[in-house]
């Protein structure tokens, strides 16, 4: 049968890459059968932006709206994937020599980066490809919703806050840390679902592409 639905999501597991300052992922049984325990019983600690994950306009802007106040439509629809394999950050004049057709809400930068996920299990890379101001203004002036990439952050390693402070005061919700591997250019229905918790910044996803 041939697969319709491609998990674009990171696998959350010890091992994975990690931001260099961020407290990453702990899981614990706090009851356990193999020690007489009762039932399995996990504990989950993470860093809300470590793997695939949404994030909005609190991340950057104190009295802004959290992710569970983004409106779901946002996460839902057609989306479109597209294939930048040869840039180590991406332009506006990338974008534009895409000539992407009108109305596109939905944008997923499918980098090299989608490579480093042939390992889920290594060493955080520094030199990820991410978006540069000029191409964050790009995505806010085209009046594009949603952009996902395939790396742990929207703009290249340490140049994170003008992209982002661009992209969330533009009105556009970014998706962090998908794996594009199996997932051509072309379009798609995105189908994102970040954890509903209230008031925070950012929240793990799943998210899932069908193909069209
Ligand atoms: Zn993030």
């Amino acid at each position: 049968m041939e697969k319709r639905f491609i998990d674009v999501t990171l696998p959350i597991d010890k091992g994975m890459p990690i931001w260099p300052d961020s407290t990453g992922i702990n899981f614990s049984w706090t009851h356990c059968l193999n020690k007489g325990g009762m039932v399995n019983l996990t504990r989950l600690d993470m860093d809300v932006h470590a793997g695939t994950h949404v994030e909005g306009p609190l991340h950057y802007y104190a009295n802004a709206i959290s992710v569970d106040e983004i409106p779901l439509e946002i996460f839902l629809g057609r989306a479109l994937v597209v294939d930048l394999p040869a840039v180590d950050k991406i332009t506006a004049n990338d974008l534009e020599k895409l000539s992407l057709p009108k109305g596109i809400k939905r944008l997923l930068f499918r980098t090299k980066n989608s490579e480093l996920w042939k390992d889920f299990k290594q060493s955080f890379y520094e030199d990820f490809v991410g978006l540069s101001s000029s191409a964050a203004q790009w995505v806010v002036d085209k009046k594009i919703k949603l952009i996902g990439i395939d790396y742990l952050s929207v703009a290249n390693f340490k140049q994170g806050r003008s992209v982002h402070k661009i992209l969330l005061n533009g009105g556009v919700v970014v998706l962090e840390g998908l794996n594009l591997l199996m997932a051509p250019a072309g379009e798609y229905e995105i189908i994102c679902l970040p954890v509903k918790l209230i008031g925070r910044e950012a929240s793990p996803a799943r998210v899932i592409l069908k193909k069209l």
